[in-house]
Parts: C-alpha cells; structure tokens; sequence
C-alpha cells in the first residue's frame, strides 16, 4: 500500500507530473533540448522572484551546496547554523579544503541579524551561509531582517539553502540580495527526487573566477559558463526526465494554482498543525519561527514515535520521527508541495485517535 506522505521530501508527486517524468527521450544537444531547459529555467525564476540565471543540476540540492561554497570561497566562508542541514555546509566545505568557521545557534532558536553582523564585521570573510528553512528543527529564519544588516556588507556572498521552503513561502530572492539560492525538487516544489536548481548572481560567478581549485563536476562557473554562452546546453548529459517534469508542474504552480494560493494553502497547514501541536506537545522552535513547510514537535509526552508511525503505516499514512539527536526527541510534519488541507485533517485525526493506544 503506498502510504501518504507527510514527511519533509520525498513528497508525493501528482499524478500528471508522474507522467510526465516518462515522456520519451530526445537528444541532449537538440534544439528542443534547449528550449525545454530554457523555458523550465525561465519559470523557475518566477518561483525565486529573481532576474538572476538559472542553473539546473542534475544532482540532489546537497551537490549545488558543495559546488556553491568550493566555487566561491577564496578568503574563509562563515556557516551560520541552526541545525543539522546548517552544520552540513561547514562539512562540505572542510571536506573540499575550504577554510571555514561555523557558528551554531541554539537549536530551536534562529540565526539572529545581530550574530551576523558581528561575524561580518570582522572583515574576515567572503561568503556566508544561511539555511532559509532547516529542516530538522522545523525553523524559518529572519531572513528579511538579516538581508537589512547585510546591507553593511554588500561584497561577501550570501549563499542560502532553500531547499525544504522554495515553492511553499515566498522567498524573494533579488529582494532579499541572496547571491546562490539552492532548493531541491523533492519538497515543496512536489517532483521526484535527484535534481536540484539554484540562481547566481554575476557579482558571484565573477568573484569565483580568483578560486583556483572550483572542483570539476560540480565548478558553479564552469556550469554557469556552459549554459550562458551557448544558451542552455549543459557539459554532461542532464536529467531530461525531470525537466519534462518541472515543465507541467512549474505551469501548475505559476498559472493554475498560482504563487499566493499555493504560499496562502501551505500557511494554512502550517498554523493547522501548529495549532495542534500546542494542543497536545508543544513546538520544538521558538513559535516566531515556525517553519510554514515543516512542524517539528517536542515529543513532551514521550510517546514512541516509531510506534506512532507503525501504526499510522497501517492505515496509509507516514510521518517523520526527529532528525539525528532529536529523534523520539521530536517527530516531524511535513505539510508541503502538493498537500491539502483536508488530507492533514485526517491525518491529524488518526494521529489522535491512536496516541492513547500507544
Ligand atoms: C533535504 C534538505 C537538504 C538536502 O537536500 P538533498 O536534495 O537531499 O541533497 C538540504 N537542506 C535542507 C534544509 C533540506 O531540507
């Protein structure tokens, strides 16, 4: 029985974009070949608000964090995390001989405007990192509030995860001053997993030109350079398959569910399952930054959340336990990409009526 999804990616996909993921395949280098990736890439960018190219990768979100900060850092990058998708950025960079200082906040607890404006202000560095959404501990940071003090410090590199968020709640990336947002098919956009997409601005891809070692594969300018000279071509052969794919949901989102009612639905379930959660837990972040995409629960009453989601399974439905030290420490709901508010409702019920069996 397949089992509905209510975890933080993969997400459930709709059965249209499904389909479309087995459109046959054409050349890589023909000409339709780069009309569909420019004519994707082109409503992608309505999605990030932004005027900057799109590049799509044929690799998860995480391969666009690794190529984002080896390319672009060539003085010291600063990690501010919040959890554990923030504290992957500062492994990505070690592992590729990246000088880097990571700075973590409380988990829970986002990064403040004034931690980095502290960090920034040293002069130390060239590139900082900002999770927009992390996922583990179901946070939103205030980004508006740390695009204001970034203002002071226009030259260093904002590079940003939007990986679990891009496609739920607006994220106005030229507004903002993001330099790289990355984000992933398989949350909130609602596609299968294995390709990801990212925005860079040219400042950015001039500035990694002084990076000697951008690494090969996944070299953010050597990608960039590729698609922005002969329009849309990629070096390697890309996943057309999930182009096809984005072409119809992409059209979904843009034109028949539109960018506020799909922002407006998410927000919905977010204050639904928030709701809820002070009910009968309490929330894992500080309220103010509950995320809109994903609710992480304090599991207060220590129930087994493994027990929870066996006996949710039963009934064809599946949620996610605590990442990494939070596990049965919190449990996870996702309520994002193609989720609607009723198919929560009914989970919410189901969760209700077996907590006292547990
Ligand atoms: C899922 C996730 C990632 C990892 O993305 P992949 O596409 O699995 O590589 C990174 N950051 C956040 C916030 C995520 O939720």
């Amino acid at each position: 029985m397949h089992k509905k999804l209510f975890i933080p990616g993969p997400v459930d996909v709709r059965p249209e974009v499904l389909e479309a993921m087995g459109t046959p395949m054409i050349g890589h280098r023909t000409k339709d070949a780069t009309e569909l990736q420019k004519r994707v890439s082109e409503k992608v960018a309505k999605v990030f608000m932004t005027k900057n190219p799109i590049l799509l990768s044929t690799t998860s979100g995480t391969g666009l964090m690794e190529g984002s900060i080896r390319s672009l850092t060539a003085k010291k990058a600063v990690v501010f995390s919040v959890g554990a998708f923030g504290d992957r950025w500062a492994k990505l960079a070690e592992c590729n001989n990246v000088p880097v200082d990571l700075v973590r906040a409380e988990w829970g607890h986002p990064t403040t405007p004034e931690i980095v404006d502290e960090y920034l202000s040293t002069g130390k560095y060239d590139v900082f990192t900002i999770t927009h959404n992390e996922t583990s501990t179901g946070l939103m940071n205030p980004v508006k509030a740390i695009a204001e003090v970034r203002k002071k410090y226009p030259d260093v590199l904002w590079l940003m995860d939007a990986v679990s968020s891009m496609g739920g709640t607006p994220i106005p990336v030229d507004e903002l001053g993001v330099d790289v947002c990355i984000t992933s098919t398989q949350k909130a956009i609602g596609l299968p997993p294995g390709f990801s997409m990212c925005s860079a601005s040219e400042r950015a891809l001039e500035y990694g030109k002084q990076v000697k070692y951008r690494g090969g594969y996944l070299d953010l300018l050597d990608l960039y350079k590729y698609i922005l000279k002969k329009p849309y071509q990629y070096p390697s052969t890309p996943s057309l398959s999930h182009m096809y794919a984005l072409d119809v949901q992409l059209d979904y989102i843009l034109n028949e569910e539109g960018l506020e009612n799909r922002f407006a639905r998410h927000l919905k379930m977010a204050e639904r399952t928030r709701a809820w959660a002070k009910e009968h837990f309490e929330l894992f972040p500080v309220e103010e930054y509950a995320s809109n995409t994903v609710t992480c629960i304090k599991n207060t009453r220590g129930i087994s959340v493994k027990d929870l989601n066996a006996k949710l399974g039963e009934k064809g439905y599946q949620i996610s336990n605590g990442y990494g030290d939070l596990k049965e420490k919190t449990f996870r709901i996702a309520h994002m990409a193609d989720r609607q508010p009723e198919e929560l409702e009914t989970l919410l019920k189901l969760i209700d009526e077996i907590i006292p069996t547990l």
